[in-house]
């Protein structure tokens, strides 16, 4: 080889090592693998809550072993924040590849999405003052105000089952419901007793009690795009694995430890891992 060609060779490749350092320093994404986006709340502690870069709870961690299972590692996986409002609309968008949040499967939404588990099963409770004795269970909430979340399972259920003239505020989060609670714009807040206890725990300031009297089966499963049957079993596969290898009640007990709650026992775990075939929310 002349002087020329070596030094034309010399250049191409200086060019090429120039061209690979540039991609490897642009895309982490590269260097990292594929990522996967996974819809939870931000705003549950205890079930699924986001405080700076950290996210943590049931649910979280519940994602986080599934994700495991599917291949990908905490760094391959975007969180992406689901309000009660928007898991449908989210999925069928394919804004997330799933949602794991505090998720009852209920035959409405099984119309337009799909759900694998179920992994946990909660009941309806309600969260009041802890100085108020005038609410000892739904049926004394007429006349009074109560906090829901739009798009939740629970509001309807107080209005259609306990007490006809209760006044429902609708907020888009648990933590404004929490504030009008202890402010006294409303005098209790309903949703599943997992989160209220959580609420209770880490924004009640000892001022909130859970009643302690669920009235409805919340069984939680992970939402799906309608059709996705891949990702379903390959997701109750994980879910199985996870409650056989002790993870699952690891998880909880972390989750829940110092809040007072205590899970259901007869349905929890539950058994069956295809929501297809499980019990709907059932309402008592
Ligand atoms: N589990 C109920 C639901 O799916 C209430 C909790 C929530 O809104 O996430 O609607």
């Amino acid at each position: 080889m002349n002087r020329v060609a070596k030094k034309i060779l010399a250049a191409v490749a200086a060019v090429v090592s120039l061209a690979t350092l540039t991609g490897c320093g642009t895309s982490s994404a590269e260097t990292s693998g594929p990522k996967i986006t996974i819809g939870i709340k931000y705003d549950q502690p205890g079930v699924g809550y986001k405080e700076g870069d950290n996210y943590s709870g049931f649910d979280v961690d519940v994602a986080r072993y599934v994700a495991k299972q599917l291949g990908y590692s905490e760094k391959q996986i975007v969180w992406k924040e689901a309000p009660s409002a928007q898991r449908e609309a989210l999925l069928q968008n394919g804004d997330v590849d799933f949602i794991i949040a505090s998720y009852s499967i209920t035959a409405d939404r099984k119309k337009v999405v799909d759900f694998a588990g179920p992994y946990f099963v909660a009941g309806q409770d309600l969260l009041v003052r802890s100085d108020d004795t005038s609410i000892k269970s739904a049926k004394d909430l007429n006349g009074k105000n109560l906090c829901t979340v739009s798009g939740s399972t629970s509001a309807q259920v107080i209005k259609d089952n306990f007490a006809k003239s209760v006044q429902i505020m609708e907020l888009s989060g648990y933590a404004e419901c929490v504030t009008a609670l202890i402010s006294g714009t409303v005098d209790a807040v309903t949703t599943d007793d997992i989160i209220l206890a959580g609420l209770a725990h880490a924004k009640g300031n000892g001022l909130l009690k859970v009643l302690g009297q669920p009235f409805t089966k919340e069984t939680y499963g992970i939402g799906v795009k309608k059709g996705d049957t891949q990702l379903i079993s390959k997701i109750n596969a994980a879910l199985k694995k996870m409650v056989d290898d002790g993870s699952w009640n690891k998880a909880l007990d972390s989750a829940t430890g110092g809040t007072g709650y205590t899970p259901n026992k007869e349905w929890n775990p539950p058994k069956n891992f295809d929501a297809e075939n499980s019990d709907e929310t059932v309402r008592q």
